[in-house]
């Protein structure tokens, strides 16, 4: 046994934790858990813990369905939300198939295998999120309009708002997690907040928000509030999104920045975009999985719409942040697509996966964008070589199908599960008769 996992153990019994919740996380991104009492640890440890894979969203065809959650040890923490007495605490697993090699389903291990092709040449993956979510005032009910708890907007600080009160609850117990909290702030729609994770290598970053994700619904229940990471929960309020800075490190070094470059920005930086650039509408079924999620690229609200770069520009797909003098190593680049219900494990993988991609075949980094894109006319878009990204889950899933760059990422298991599942949300979406549609015609028709 490793020292890790004696640290472990020997923190269960001076912790008097009772309970051990082995986590991990399903194709679609919903989180899963199975709580082992502390005895079982040392066997987990060694051999995983069994479970039907078949049951899991998108894990195991029937035939081969015995999989293991192996626990990792450096993911060790106490839940804080349970209270006073014995404590609980969590892990995140790797999935093993029963002859111990990794499991093709499991999302950790398809962020993991992106990860090592990236550290064969010599590069670390850095990811920041900054997490958008709404709060509203109680459970939501089937067809109801849900309320928000608060009518403030962007940066708002208002006497005994519901909002500041959350935020502080909830970051204090990230931090008790080891999380570490940057930035938070009330965002623009009503009840919405954001809380900014501090920057971190991918993998601790996708399980990061994997446990702010429960951290927050928890820190809702407990005050009576419902929380929601859906992207767009309201037509005509901004929609949620998950912006995360990204940066390359060659050991030490940021290999995004370059002295007296424009922007700071190195030719691996640009290239790196570039990729992004080239491979966005590909990926978007990743980065961007729900019907939902393409009502909030369509709105305006800060969310991107085309495929593009700027430096200050908040239409643009992508942002270059203003540099600070002598803070080389903060040289990053903002991926504004991205919503909070997306799968942070797929979509680090998918983001790195054409970012690399653009490093390997020296892809040339555009023009950027120095307009507001929305309020250029189609034609003049046109003339500038800025394309619209998907404009519905159809049409994310028409360019994955044919995406070799997704297809390789994702793993064969994994892109026909994904594709075969947003192929049934669509057709179950497409089928369904609206309000919209009762709205308009019936009083006419
Ligand atoms: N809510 C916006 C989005 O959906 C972002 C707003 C902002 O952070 N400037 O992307
Ligand atoms: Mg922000
Ligand atoms: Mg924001
Ligand atoms: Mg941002």
């Amino acid at each position: 046994m490793g020292k890790q996992e004696e640290f472990v153990l020997r923190a269960l019994e001076e912790r008097d934790v009772r309970f051990v919740r082995l986590w991990f996380t399903d194709v679609l991104g919903y989180l899963k858990s199975v709580a082992i009492a502390p005895a079982e640890l040392e066997g987990a440890f060694s051999e995983g813990i069994g479970f039907d894979g078949s049951a899991i969203e998108g894990f195991a065809r029937v035939y081969e369905a015995d999989m293991l959650a192996k626990p990792d040890p450096s993911t060790f923490q106490i839940l804080p939300w349970r209270g006073e007495g014995p404590s609980t605490a969590r892990m995140f697993c790797d999935i093993v198939m029963p002859d111990g090699s990794p499991s093709y389903a499991d999302p950790r291990y398809v962020l993991k295998r992106t990860l090592s092709k990236a550290a064969e040449n010599g590069f670390t993956f850095y990811t920041h999120p900054e997490i958008e979510f709404y709060l509203f005032k109680d459970t939501p009910t089937p067809g109801g309009e849900p309320v928000p708890v608060d009518r403030s907007g962007y940066f708002d600080h208002t006497a005994q708002s519901m909002g500041s009160d959350f935020r502080r609850e909830a970051i204090t117990m990230l931090e008790a997690m080891g999380i570490s909290v940057e930035f938070s702030h009330h965002e623009g729609g009503p009840g919405q907040q954001e809380i900014d994770l501090r920057y971190a290598d991918a993998l601790s970053t996708a399980d990061n928000i994997m446990t702010f994700r429960t951290v927050v619904r928890e820190v809702a229940l407990s005050q009576g509030i419902w929380a929601t990471f859906m992207p767009k929960p309201f037509t005509t309020h901004p929609g949620s999104g998950m912006h995360t800075h990204v940066s390359l490190f060659e050991g030490d070094t940021n290999a995004f920045f370059e002295a007296g470059a424009e922007y700071q920005l190195s030719k691996t930086g640009r290239s790196f975009i570039a990729g992004i650039l080239t491979h966005a509408a590909e990926i978007s079924v990743v980065t961007n999985q729900w019907v939902n999620s393409y009502k909030r690229l369509m709105w305006g609200g800060e969310a991107p719409s085309y495929i593009c770069w700027g430096h200050n520009n908040r239409s643009a797909m992508i942002r270059v942040p203003m540099y600070k003098p002598n803070k080389g190593q903060s040289t990053r680049m903002e991926l504004r697509t991205i919503d909070s219900a997306a799968n942070p494990y797929l979509a680090f993988a998918v983001i790195l996966a054409a970012g690399m991609k653009g490093i390997e075949e020296g892809y040339e980094l555009p023009r950027e964008a120095e307009d507001d894109v929305w309020s250029l006319t189609e034609r003049e878009r046109k003339s500038l070589g800025i394309d619209p990204l998907p404009k519905t889950l159809a049409e994310a899933i028409a360019v994955a199908e044919s995406s070799e760059l997704l297809a390789e990422t994702l793993g064969e298991h994994v892109f026909d599960f994904f594709l075969r599942n947003k192929r049934a949300e669509w057709d179950e979406y497409r089928i369904e008769v609206s309000s919209f549609e009762r709205d308009r015609m019936l009083p006419r028709l």
